[in-house]
């Protein structure tokens, strides 16, 4: 039989000196999470070049129970990547476009290409991948279909699983399953790639997928708008989307608090008003079709909502660089926001029709719970998503703040249920989230959750420890 020592030394001869990596300082930004909240250890860091090797290495670990987590670019936020011993497998050196069929619009990619890279060679070919997030200069297309990623075109396309026509995957007993079909229609049984999406990482290794393309934008315009309060955001949208239809693209929702955060902390960033709103919504309009007159609606609309009173002030954007400066106060809030000290972060949705129910619940009580907590309560209200972010009072000690996460988390995620929502709207479960799904999911849903997990990896090698509670603890 063999040892985990011996198929740690097989694994490393099968991937070569690329493929491993095992000196502390070089494994160091593979241990931690994006936001520092985890911080884990491992063997290795184990990088295959191809499914083969991918299949191979898993082979080698389901031999001896050694626990895998798999990694992509590691921006996850919940933790999912970061390792409990066993092994980490990067899959970042899979980076190749296998192929692209521009009459099918597919284009059939490996797990570990970058997403940025994905919406580039897209556009080459005059289409549009419309996966979009402030991360994809780093995630990688297996880490957002493993996390079913969201992002600021949900609206519009849906999130990742929608993106997803096959997939290949390493299963957890190093089988290969090549799911790579291009097919629109497929009504052939169960949908096996939907178990892999969304997953991440608990039942087997995505190396590859077929995603779909759509027509690339010819116009685009982009406004920001400033309000009072959260319901006249939740009245323009629906306005805006009564006129703009499936041209609306986008409709992102900031306060205030986070726009000054932006500013503060981001070179070149400006707010484009000459005075302060308590909200603001920026919005994206676009349109395959050359020449639709987006620009002409966005203006009437807006000034329709200045006349009735609901904007007090909007700016259409001039030109793209115009258009980039706006969605540049709204993709910098994250990294802004750090540099205001601690953050207790909640990524929940509810329905579009109860978010300001949520705000206007949420806010108050937070406030009253922690005086002079800064509420930085951000996102895709399109999608009903909001970034539910609370800064640490200006001058607060940071551990004492960060200390009082999880109650804070337990009644935030109370309101939320109340209202029908979700504790995680995009990022997922992984390690952060895991007891709290105890509380969100009916005992059928867990049941059949821990059904699948056994039936696919009996072992409990795929990323051990994430997503799905522990029995015995319930
Ligand atoms: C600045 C910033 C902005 C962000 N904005 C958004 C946003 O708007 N919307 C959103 O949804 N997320 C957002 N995120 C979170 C994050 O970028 C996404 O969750 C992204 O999809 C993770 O991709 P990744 O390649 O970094 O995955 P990782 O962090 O490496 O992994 C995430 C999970 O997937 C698993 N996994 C990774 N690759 C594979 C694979 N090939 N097969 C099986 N399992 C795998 C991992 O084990 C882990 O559980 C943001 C993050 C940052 C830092």
């Amino acid at each position: 039989m063999m040892t985990a020592g011996q198929a740690l030394a097989a694994i490393r001869t099968a991937v070569g000196p690329k493929g491993w990596i095992d000196d502390a300082t070089a494994m160091e930004p593979y241990l931690k999470e994006s936001r520092g909240l985890y911080r884990g250890h491992c063997a290795a860091v184990v990088r295959p070049a191809s499914t083969a090797e991918t299949a191979e290495v898993v082979r080698l670990c389901a031999a001896v129970g050694l626990p895998i987590t798999p990694q992509g670019g590691n921006t996850g936020h919940v933790g999912g990547g970061v390792p409990e011993g066993g092994i980490i497998l990067s899959v970042g050196r899979m980076n190749r476009i296998r192929t692209i069929d521009p009459l099918n619009h597919t284009m059939t990619v490996e797990a570990g290409c970058i997403l940025a890279d994905l919406q580039r060679a897209a556009d080459n070919i005059g289409c549009l991948f419309p996966l979009s997030m402030a991360s994809e200069g780093s995630c990688q297309i297996g880490g957002n279909l493993s996390t079913n990623a969201g992002g600021i075109a949900v609206l519009r396309y849906g999130n990742a699983r929608e993106q997803v026509m096959g997939l290949e995957v390493v299963l957890p007993d190093g089988q290969v399953w090549n799911g790579l079909r291009g097919l629109r229609k497929d009504n052939t049984g169960y949908d096996l790639k939907h178990l892999f999406i969304g997953a991440e990482g608990t039942l087997g290794i995505i190396t590859a997928a077929v995603l779909k393309l759509y027509p690339r934008p010819k116009a685009r315009e982009t406004a920001l708008a400033g309000m009072t309060r959260v319901e006249n955001v939740l009245d323009l949208f629906a306005q805006i989307r009564d006129a703009a239809g499936d041209t609306l693209t986008g409709f992102e929702m900031m306060p205030r608090i986070a726009v000054e955060f932006s500013c503060r902390h981001t070179p070149g960033v400006a707010d484009p008003f000459g005075k302060p709103h308590h909200y603001y919504a920026l919005i994206e309009l676009t349109s395959s079709r050359p020449g639709d007159p987006l620009r002409d609606l966005l203006q009437d609309e807006l000034a329709r909502a200045v006349e009735g009173g609901l904007v007090a002030d909007a700016v259409v954007a001039n030109s793209l660089s115009q258009a980039d400066a706006l969605w540049k106060i709204r993709e910098a809030i994250p990294e802004a926001q750090k540099h205001e000290g601690g953050s207790i972060k909640h990524d929940i949705s509810v329905p579009v029709s109860r978010i300001a129910d949520f705000m206007n619940l949420a806010i108050p009580r937070m406030e009253r719970e922690i005086p002079g907590v800064r509420v930085c309560a951000f996102g895709h209200v399109g999608d009903g998503n909001i970034h539910f972010n609370l800064s640490q009072p200006i001058g607060a000690d940071k551990q004492a703040f960060l200390d009082r996460w999880q109650p804070i988390n337990r009644i935030v995620n109370a309101m939320v249920a109340d209202l029908g929502g979700s504790i995680s709207a995009e990022h997922g479960i992984g390690r952060l989230k895991m007891n709290q799904l105890r509380e969100f999911k009916t005992e059928p849903e867990i049941a059949m959750m821990r059904k699948i997990k056994a039936a696919l990896d009996a072992g409990n090698i795929m990323n051990p420890g994430k997503v799905i509670p522990p029995q015995d603890k319930r």
